[in-house]
């Protein structure tokens, strides 16, 4: 079968995502990269062959118009790969519906400290040490969920509708990373998630408690809320200023890029 070629330019924080070009490719700087294939492989393969999963890109344009994931390159085309650009609206031609508002997410099993930290802040974050790729995948379509992961394979299954790959190995960064790209700073509702499960807080009336809180906790504090699911009781202690001074540090850097 012949080798073909069509060149791909792709934009934005999706280049961060290439592999680099196979030898006898070109680079990516100059217009776009040229990409050999053989057969006729649909749009969203040529893509994800290139290193960027089709949940990271928004639009793609095929000399100039809009095509769907399915669409089959078969040489010579010039195709445009666009990222979600949140400040610009629904483009025409979106590969995608608009991702959830407010934003809740399903993490990978090696996201427990992003996954602790969304919790912290509020955001709705289903997370399970051992949940396999499938189910991951299925939780992010039935339940309209952002799936972050590490795992460019996850993310190429095509029942993935939104998700992102999380671009930093440092656990510090990937919170300040996650915030700064979903504008997290606008749904902030600190301490109103149980961090263990997920659960809303409810506020519960301090002698309900009373019997299960150490004396000093007693003594010191009159508001308590508990999570149904886990049983536990939470009030705001050091551990709650410890917190608060997490999330406006996390808040602080990712609003200062
Ligand atoms: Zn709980």
């Amino acid at each position: 079968m012949a080798v073909r070629t069509a060149r791909f330019r792709f934009y934005g924080c999706l280049t961060d995502l290439l592999r680099p070009p196979d030898a006898g490719g070109d680079h990516a700087s100059i217009p776009g990269r040229r990409y050999a294939f053989r057969g006729t492989p649909s749009v969203k393969n040529a893509i994800e062959a290139q290193g960027v999963p089709h949940p990271e890109v928004d639009l793609i344009l095929v000399d100039g118009s809009p095509v769907g994931l399915d669409a089959p390159i078969d040489g010579g085309e010039r195709v445009g790969v666009y990222p979600f650009a949140r400040s610009l609206g629904r483009p025409d031609g979106a590969l995608r519906p608009s991702p959830p508002d407010p934003p809740r997410f399903v993490c990978d099993v090696h996201l427990g400290r992003l996954a602790r930290f969304l919790r912290m802040i509020g955001r709705d974050v289903r997370y399970a040490t051992d949940a396999g790729d499938a189910a991951l995948a299925r939780v992010s379509d039935a339940e309209n969920r952002i799936l972050l992961t590490r795992d460019r394979e996850l993310l190429n299954r095509s029942r993935v509708t939104h998700g992102a790959f999380v671009r930093a190995q440092d656990p510090d960064r990937r919170r300040v990373e996650t915030v700064a790209r979903f504008n997290l700073d606008a749904y902030v509702d600190p301490f109103t998630r149980c961090l263990n499960c997920n659960t809303l807080l409810e506020p519960v009336r301090p002698e309900r408690v009373a019997d299960d809180l150490p004396d000093r906790v007693r003594r010191a504090h009159d508001s308590f809320y508990r999570c149904r699911s886990c049983d536990r009781t939470f009030w705001e202690g050091s551990h709650v200023d410890r917190m608060r001074d997490e999330i406006r540090s996390v808040l602080c850097r990712a609003s200062n890029g």
